[in-house]
């Protein structure tokens, strides 16, 4: 049974689209206080008014979270505004897909100093609230939910430094996941497939036109699937610690 998030607050990185955007709608509807983190400030004001008009209550930090000193005020400022800090949705990514041979490294500095570098930052500095929430939260319990992907668990070709970013998610979830759990701080990777979202974006249009054909004729996963698994995991009684979850759309194959 779901347990309701009221009294809790939820942080969620990469608010402004996508998987975060409805992933803090999802918390907000929860019961939870959200605070909404990424770069895109109308975009998060816009969420925000939202999330106020449904009754809950939302706070926008517009915040990069590839410089460490604003990934530590991310979190400081919702525990001085909205009180705690209970559950953090470390979502922000970027995926720049292409062959590793004659890659544009820039592309490598942005994966790896957003995927991995943000995610460390945002999970060093929220987990002193999350241990503390755990001893004498409401719930007795919080969660750090690190979103991956099957990239996480399948390497390819042409997917060789997102690979490398998100295995080392999976790889530093476990290895926190056994240092914390028995402190009832539950550390979660969720693995999404295809999601239709922004995320291809940024892809160079070759690239981009690649990754189409992929997926031609396979029905995506939308955020809102992802930010139900993400609710699943939280929501759960303080006994049920929900490791991993890997979710592709039925159509993909690999
Ligand atoms: P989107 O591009 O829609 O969302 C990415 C989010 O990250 C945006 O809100 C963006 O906001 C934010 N972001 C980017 N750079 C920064 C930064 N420096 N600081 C703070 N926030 C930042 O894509 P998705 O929702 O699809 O992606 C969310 C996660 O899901 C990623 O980790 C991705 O790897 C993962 N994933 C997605 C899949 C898919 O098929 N869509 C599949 C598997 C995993 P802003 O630009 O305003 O800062």
């Amino acid at each position: 049974m779901a347990e309701r998030l009221d009294g809790t607050v939820a942080l969620v990185t990469g608010a402004s689209s996508g998987i975060g955007a409805v992933s803090g709608r999802e918390l907000a509807r929860h019961g939870a206080a959200v605070a909404l983190v990424a770069r895109r400030k109308d975009r998060l004001e816009q969420l925000a008014a939202e999330i106020t008009a449904d009754g809950g209550r939302a706070l926008v930090l517009a915040h990069d979270v590839t410089d460490q000193a604003q990934a530590v005020d991310a979190v400081e400022r919702t525990v001085a505004e909205l009180g705690r800090l209970d559950t953090v949705v470390n979502n922000a990514g970027v995926m720049l897909l292409g062959p590793i041979v004659g890659a544009p490294t820039q592309e490598w500095d942005r994966m790896v100093s957003l995927n991995l570098q943000g995610l460390l930052y945002v999970a060093h500095a929220a987990l002193p609230h999350l241990l503390a929430a755990a001893d004498t939260g409401p719930r007795r319990v919080a969660d750090l939910v690190n979103i991956s992907s099957v990239a996480g668990r399948r390497a390819m070709a042409n997917a060789g430094v997102y690979n490398l970013t998100k295995f080392g998610v999976n790889a530093f979830t476990e290895s926190l996941r056994q240092e914390v759990t028995a402190r009832h701080v539950r550390v979660s990777v969720v693995e999404p497939g295809a999601v239709d979202t922004e995320l291809t974006d940024h892809l160079r249009e070759e690239i981009r036109e690649a990754s189409a054909r992929r997926f031609a004729g396979v029905e995506k996963l939308v955020a809102d699937d992802i930010a139900d698994a993400v609710a699943y995991i939280v929501t759960r009684p303080r006994r049920v610690a929900v490791n991993e979850m890997l979710i592709r759309p039925t159509g993909q194959v690999g």
